[in-house]
């Protein structure tokens, strides 16, 4: 068996946060977390239901109401994100070695996750106190303004890939928007939810302010969706557990951002510089283990450069080390769950059927336990196949060749995702050709998935509904309330009067 590195102090209990204190759940019941290296129990978490979930609601809703949390102004509670912001950029080393543990992903892409986690702090604290809303004034008869107000105890529910970022993403906007919060981080990686906790204890978050309760979708997460003191619900992970959101959400008419799956496309234009464009999508499918919503799973060659691109792109696949997550030198590590690593290889084996393996198609070398999957390449995929069409969340990249600019549009379009899409090709009016045409919520020109975080971020068609980042986040996570007061006599209505205006 390989070297396998196990960070110390690993906690091997993992509970609930409720009204600041660590508590297991009413029922007593615990569930098994896997190391993704060995398969091995590491930990039990707290198996959270219907009567957790109430009782971390109530504490959200007491902190709501009458804490200070929502009262306080915007830069008081900056202040308390940029210390949360701090303490993750402080604790960096240890949270990516246990994110990086828990998730399996490699340790040099984990500490960039939790940089990442630190600046979501910084970004929102920074826009909240930035934050005005329009006033109007009508000369000698009316004042106009917005009310903005937090809306009330946020559902925040979560998927395992990156989870310490992405629960960063949806925590530090409803928190400094005054909201107060019940998380359900995902089943297969709790770990990292809870060291949140501590992080907003030290910064000094009111108690009742982040409340989490861990457990299975179908039971923490969906007592959550369907709790009436809940006003809204942030979702990000897959499109049918999104569906089952949506109609479980409706009955008390919840505000829902979906962020959701995706099957992105990478099209390369003959013209494109071939290098950053090799280098550009083997990023795009195998950093993250592949398990990354915007990957450009599907990649779409010009026919005039489809042989040197499959080639070229096979030939440095096939270099890429997989390996302990741990280990520096790890470019692809250990898929999250063996449930998920049964999912990827069942792809693979369907893939061999469905296109030409240029690299992989199985373990790598040396790994004939644990989830490890080579990072595998199929050529001359057909539209209609199933690698082509469904959402795989591993290192598996379909490649298909286009004979010219309608054949890629129809074939990037031809899916029914639209999270991202990638394009290289050094013509620009193609370039925003194909930004305009692509059903997709993201697109990125000769770039790759870096962006300004108050740029939107979300998908269109069965990527989701609404978008995160920036004011759109600042937007979700509250009421806009419009207020108006006269100045003069003359908006005074007259019954019997017309009074519209
Ligand atoms: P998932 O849908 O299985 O689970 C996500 C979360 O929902 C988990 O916390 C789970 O416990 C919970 N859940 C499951 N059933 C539920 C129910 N009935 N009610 C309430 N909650 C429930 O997704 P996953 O496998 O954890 O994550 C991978 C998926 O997430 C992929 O499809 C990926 O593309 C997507 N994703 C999307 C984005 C994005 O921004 N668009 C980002 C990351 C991941």
């Amino acid at each position: 068996m390989a070297e396998h590195y196990i960070p110390d102090n690993l906690p091997t209990r993992i509970r609930h946060y409720i009204d600041g204190e660590f508590v297991d759940s009413v029922s007593g019941r615990t569930f098994d977390v896997l190391d993704p290296v060995s398969n091995e129990t590491y930990a039990t978490a707290a198996a959270g239901q219907k009567e957790d979930i109430d009782l971390a609601v109530a504490a959200a809703r007491k902190a709501f109401t009458t804490g200070p949390w929502p009262r306080m102004k915007p830069r008081e509670r900056a202040r308390v994100l940029y210390r949360i912001a701090d303490a993750v950029e402080a604790q960096e080393a240890r949270l990516a070695q246990l994110e990086t543990f828990d998730t399996g992903l490699p340790i040099t892409q984990a500490k960039g996750q939790a940089l990442r986690a630190a600046e979501n702090f910084r970004f929102f604290a920074d826009l909240i106190v930035a934050q005005f809303d329009d006033a109007m004034k009508v000369p000698g008869a009316q004042i106009n303004y917005v009310n903005r107000k937090p809306i009330g105890v946020a559902g925040l529910i979560t998927p395992w890939n990156t989870p310490f970022m992405l629960e960063s993403w949806k925590l530090a906007p409803a928190l400094a928007t005054g909201n107060t919060v019940v998380l359900k981080p995902a089943e297969f990686t709790p770990l990292s939810a809870s060291l949140w906790a501590k992080i907003f204890q030290d910064a000094g978050l009111p108690d009742g302010v982040f409340n989490l309760v861990n457990g299975l979708g179908e039971e923490a997460g969906d007592a959550l969706v369907k709790h009436p003191d809940v006003p809204l619900i942030s979702f990000t992970g897959e499109t049918t557990t999104g569906k089952t959101i949506f109609r479980n959400a409706a009955e008390n008419l919840k505000g829902l951002s979906m962020e959701l799956g995706g099957k992105s496309p990478a099209i390369i234009f003959a013209d494109a510089d071939l290098d950053a464009a090799i280098d550009s999508t083997l990023f795009g499918v195998f950093s993250l283990n592949g398990e990354r919503c915007t990957a450009g799973s599907r990649i779409l060659v010009h026919r005039d450069i489809y042989e040197e691109f499959c080639d070229k792109y096979a030939a440095r696949a096939k270099k890429i080390v997989v390996g302990d997550p741990h280990d520096p030198t790890t470019e692809v590590g250990a898929l999250v769950h063996p449930e998920h690593y049964d999912k990827v290889a069942r792809y693979v084996e369907i893939g061999k059927s469905e296109g030409r393996l240029l690299a992989g198609g199985g373990r790598p070398e040396g790994r004939p336990t644990g989830n490890f999957i080579a990072p595998t390449v199929f050529a001359d995929v057909a539209p209609d196949a199933r690698i082509f069409q469904e959402e795989i969340f591993g290192p598996v990249v379909a490649i298909t060749p286009f004979a010219d600019d309608a054949e890629a549009l129809a074939l990037a379009n031809n899916t029914r995702y639209g999270l991202a899409g990638y394009v290289w090709t050094n013509d620009l009016t193609r370039a925003h050709t194909f930004a305009q045409n692509l059903e997709a919520g993201m697109v990125w020109l000769n770039s790759h998935n870096v962006r300004d975080l108050r740029t939107p971020f979300g998908g269109v068609k069965a990527s989701g509904l609404g978008h995160e980042g920036g004011y759109r986040s600042i937007d979700f996570y509250t009421d806009q309330q419009a207020v108006h007061i006269s100045i003069g006599s003359v908006h005074t209505p007259k019954f019997g009067a017309s009074t519209a205006r």
